[in-house]
């Protein structure tokens, strides 16, 4: 398999001279014979301005042929100054992977190509073509180059110094910000990093009192559940003598020190409370709360929703919980487990925040009971939830292990991670058995694509065990079925059995709506209506409304984990300042 005489540099260089010539030539020909039939094009932005992923060989040289006019791709070549072309195994298939650059009428490209034996071993062809926009021409970023952008700070002794600029940038006294970021996360912070990078005006405003909040709040003894290598922001990583699984407070003040040193403008303790597009003029017109009450108008000409999940608590319908007589809480609402000590509880949900929540009060001295709702996939946070991150711990460049990470087209994504997840299973089996005699209910996600998949469809469904899923197993942690529960009384939850389960406080662990109903609430139905679902695959092999333009103008979105975010916002900032330049239309 795969066996040359040439190398396999000379081997990916070869393709990409021959797929140059077949894309400038007149008819598809030559173009046919470079791909398997079932091979998969992912284009970045750089030949279709889109994020799209096409597979199957006609669809394939038909979209390229409609794009190639205008996007002009040429100069593809190896890029040496990236990890050279090497023999991987993806999705179980053992390919050439290399890492190749090139040009457009736009901009610089980067790209990654897998190529198979064809079926009789004579040829290599194109299993797999990732081709990335990477740098718009005429607006590179500074950040690695000179940093001769000609803005220095002179030693002025009357002008305004290096904090007197930061003061009046931040303070949008005469101005409007470009993009207005809603929401200081992982998500805000990286995109907002990106634009100003980019020299695009960008205002991030968050409801909570400083940056970092969204961490500070969680419970007491949150840890990151990915190791420290896979969670960089843009630009600026942690520093290496960093603890592999970083401390919620830890990560809160880097946010805060990143925010600082990026040159980030920020408001904090300042809610977005809702806007209009004014399509005549093409901006929004947006209404913000400050922390004094006040409140403030904006005209920027995007937005970027960067709110997280944590927007509106999904309440499930039971009608008989009125009736109980002790405190009721949303995750949402919930701190901490020390006021709850000797109490009794009930936590209903069994995905991460109704696992993390029983800890924290079983911790506590509170006497806990989970009641599972429906079945839950449960992975060990090691090895098993660290399976997927493998790349990330090879000592590849973090450039490299993302440019590889988003090469790998849906399907062949899914066929890698129920590889994981059957790997994860058998890692885990002895807790997994444990589970199952006390009667928890298990599921390793669609198809057996395990929590991964879970996530991207339906932002939970999953629980990273640190140690909770084990209390349950060996019953220091009560369990009960939801489908077991009869009703809620005063007392508490009445079982099918007549035994009735004291509580004291009954925690609904139980999600949070999706994005489409704050954006109804902030934007309203019809910017609702017009957008559709955000987040999830629906019949795309995208997730909707992510990243990309979307069908309400000047509306953006960016979620996900660290690394989804910092991947990402690379590409939503040069879309948005592509609209800023002129080069794209905004919708
Ligand atoms: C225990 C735990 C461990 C995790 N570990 C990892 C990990 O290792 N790696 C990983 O990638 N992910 C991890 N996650 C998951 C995930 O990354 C986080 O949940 C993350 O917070 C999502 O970031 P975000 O920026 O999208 O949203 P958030 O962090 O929720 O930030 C959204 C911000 O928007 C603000 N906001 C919302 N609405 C408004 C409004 N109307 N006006 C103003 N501000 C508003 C909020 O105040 C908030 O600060 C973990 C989660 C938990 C709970």
């Amino acid at each position: 398999m795969l066996a040359r005489n040439e190398s396999i540099a000379t081997i990916a260089a070869n393709w990409l001279a021959q797929f140059e010539r077949a894309l400038a030539g007149p008819n598809d020909v030559l173009l046919r014979t470079l791909f398997h039939p079932e091979s998969y094009w992912r284009d970045v932005l750089a030949l279709t301005w889109h994020i799209r992923t096409v597979n199957g060989l006609d669809l394939i040289l038909k979209e390229l042929k409609a794009h190639v006019g205008r996007a002009n791709p040429t100069n593809f070549r190896i890029d040496p100054d990236r990890t050279a072309p090497r023999l991987v195994t993806r999705a179980g298939t053992t390919a050439i992977e290399a890492i190749f650059e090139f040009d457009t009428a736009d901009g610089h490209g980067c790209g990654v190509l897998r190529l198979t034996d064809d079926n009789d071993g004579s040829a290599l062809k194109a299993w797999t073509l990732l081709t990335a926009l990477d740098e718009l021409k005429g607006f590179e970023e500074q950040a690695g180059r000179s940093h001769s952008n000609g803005k220095s700070y002179p030693r002025d002794f009357r002008g305004p110094n290096w904090l007197d600029l930061r003061k009046a940038a931040v303070e949008y006294a005469e101005r409007d910000p470009a993009v207005l970021v809603v929401g200081g996360g992982q998500a805000g912070l990286s995109i907002a990093a990106r634009l100003t990078q980019l020299q695009v005006d960008t205002l991030i405003v968050d409801r909570e009192q400083r940056i970092g909040d969204n961490w500070r709040n969680r419970y007491h003894a949150l840890t990151l559940h990915n190791q420290v290598h896979v969670n960089h922001l843009p630009y600026m990583h942690f520093p290496p003598n960093w603890p592999v699984y970083i401390p919620k407070d830890k990560l809160a003040a880097w946010f805060e020190a990143y925010a600082e040193s990026m040159e980030l403008n920020c408001w904090t303790a300042t809610e977005f409370e809702g806007g209009a597009y004014d399509e005549k003029e093409q901006r929004w017109r947006v209404v913000l709360r400050r922390a004094d009450g006040t409140k403030r108008e904006l005209r920027p000409r995007h937005v970027v929703m960067a709110t997280g999940v944590s927007g509106i608590p999904s309440l499930p319908d039971i009608p008989t919980l009125r009736r109980f007589g002790g405190t009721i809480l949303h995750s949402g609402q919930y701190s901490d487990g020390e006021a709850w000590k000797g109490k009794r509880v009930l936590v209903i949900g069994s995905g991460n925040s109704g696992h993390d929540i029983a800890q924290d009060l079983h911790s506590s001295g509170a006497k806990v009971t989970l009641v599972q709702r429906g079945s839950t996939m449960i992975v060990n946070i090691e090895p098993s939830a660290q399976l997927q991150y493998a790349l990330y711990g090879q000592g590849l460049p973090l450039e490299d292990c993302d440019l590889i990470t988003m090469s790998i087209p849906l399907p062949l994504a899914r066929r890698s991670h129920i590889a994981l997840t059957e790997q994860a299973k058998n890692l885990d089996r002895e807790l997994l058995d444990g589970l199952e005699r006390v009667g928890f209910k298990l599921d390793f996600g669609e198809d057996g694509t395990g929590w991964q998949f879970k996530y991207l469809t339906r932002g939970g469904g999953y629980y990273f065990n640190v140690g909770c899923s084990d209390l349950v197993a060996n019953g220091e942690i009560g369990l009960v079925q939801f489908s077991d529960i009869a009703e809620f009384v005063a007392e508490g939850a009445r079982l099918r059995s007549g035994e009735t389960l004291a509580a004291d406080l009954i925690v609904l662990a139980t999600g949070f709506k999706g994005q489409e109903h704050l954006i109804r609430r902030l934007l309203g139905d019809d910017v609702a209506a017009r957008l559709g679902p955000i987040w999830g695959f629906g019949e795309t092999q995208e997730l909707r409304n992510m990243f990309v333009r979307t069908a309400q103008p000047g509306l953006w979105f960016i979620a996900g984990s660290f690394a989804q975010c910092r991947i990402y916002s690379k590409y939503l900032g040069l879309q948005i300042k592509a609209c800023e330049a002129g080069l794209l239309p905004r919708s």
